[in-house]
């Protein structure tokens, strides 16, 4: 029954809260007797900031998790089964964030699982250790690769990658995001590598949005497909989701804790086992569209505050695949204003409340409004007019 209820389509949940929300400006004891102050997020979902915030359902589900002992091992795959079937992946595993999955995947493809090939890496003896990666795909996150034993390889071309599978090639890597910047696209690297017996994986980490996309790279052939649990699902900051084939996952349980081992760092607590299923079940169920006209109507709400400010323009702007919602793209001469975008950023920051944005070069400001809260939105659209109106 409560699976049933978790694939109904849309029992309309609100997407934004309600006017009494937690912002910025509220009250946070905690963060003011360190000598902090919470911040307005104009960056979006991203980890520096905190990910997301968590809604009443996850933090409900981490609670009553947080009450009982309950066999750790069972509840990993008790928790994988589930969400496996709601985002229709042959299996799946919680991890402690997508660079973790990055790991234990790589970890689960190098030891193909071999017990005792998985217990000697980052030894690379009898190992097939070499990861294939478009030069234009490198991440920042190799090093989760490299410390299971992963040499990196990068290619340019498909006749470079079909040339530098060898016999000691053990995965390839993709960056989902880096779609259009790469000669090989997705498709063509799943056939690759299917074609040549090579497990694929794909960094999906910020591309939940459109919520199609937590089953659309597993469907197109991809052997494990990651997606961070803090940042569109809303999850626990501290979880991600390790997606794909049946005997990869199954090899990729042993890589992490409770068994000792590579993962044993990258602990998943119940609270985050619980509260990431409930971020999954919740994210099915939002009216993705409703939040949508939520984000549009803050994203007018800003331009509508500069626009009587001069020489100053700004545009709706949609990123391609990650972070997939509306953002305001503020641009200015920074000649003509006599201000650079980083005094602008150091301006927003250092204001009451603070407030964080994307630099995007000379005279160019990002703004995310997705993870704005009441009226933040129109907090932020007020200071800009005032820094930028001079
Ligand atoms: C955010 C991100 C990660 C890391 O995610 P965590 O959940 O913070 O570990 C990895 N890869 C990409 C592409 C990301 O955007």
């Amino acid at each position: 029954m409560l699976q049933t209820a978790a694939l109904a389509p849309a029992a309309a949940l609100p997407a934004v809260a309600a006017a009494t929300e937690i912002t910025a400006l509220s009250p946070a004891p905690l963060y003011k007797s360190l000598g902090m102050r919470p911040v307005i997020n104009g960056m979006g979902v991203v980890t520096v900031l905190g990910g997301s915030i968590m809604p009443p359902e996850v933090i409900q589900a981490m609670e009553e998790a947080s009450r009982f002992f309950i066999p750790l091992p069972e509840l990993e795959r008790k928790v994988g089964a589930r969400i496996a079937e709601l985002v229709q992946a042959p299996a799946a595993m919680v991890t402690c964030g997508a660079a973790s999955a990055i790991a234990v995947g790589t970890a689960a493809c190098l030891s193909q699982g071999d017990a005792a090939k998985l217990r000697q890496l980052p030894n690379r003896d009898g190992i097939k250790y070499e990861v294939i990666q478009q030069k234009s795909h490198r991440s920042g996150y190799e090093h989760q690769m490299e410390l299971c034993g992963a040499k990196v390889v990068t290619v340019e071309t498909r006749q470079q990658l079909e040339a530098a599978i060898n016999e000691r090639t053990g995965m390839m890597f993709y960056l989902n995001k880096a779609e259009h910047d790469g000669q090989i696209k997705a498709e063509e690297f799943v056939k690759i590598g299917k074609a040549r017996g090579i497990p694929t994986m794909n960094d999906a980490a910020s591309d939940a949005t459109p919520k199609e996309n937590l089953w659309k790279y597993t469907k197109m052939g991809f052997d494990l497909v990651i997606f961070s649990g803090g940042k569109a699902l809303r999850g626990p900051q501290a979880s991600g989701l390790l997606l794909g084939r049946k005997d990869l996952i199954e090899a990729s349980y042993p890589a992490m804790s409770p068994y000792g081992g590579i993962g044993r760092g990258m602990k998943v607590g119940k609270e985050e086992l619980c509260g990431l299923l409930a971020a999954v079940e919740r994210y099915l169920k939002v009216d993705h569209a409703a939040e949508w006209k939520e984000l549009e109507a803050r994203v007018a709400t800003i331009r509508a505050a500069l626009k009587g400010v001069k020489r100053v323009t700004t545009e709706r702007h949609i990123p391609v695949i990650a972070n997939e919602v509306p953002h305001v793209m503020v641009q200015w001469n920074e000649r003509t204003l006599g201000m650079t975008t980083k005094e602008v950023h150091e301006r927003l920051m250092g204001g009451e409340p603070s407030i964080h944005t994307l630099q995007q070069g000379p005279g160019k400001l990002l703004i995310s409004v997705w993870m704005m809260r009441g009226d933040e939105a129109q907090i932020v659209g007020g200071r800009l007019g005032e820094i930028l109106g001079g």
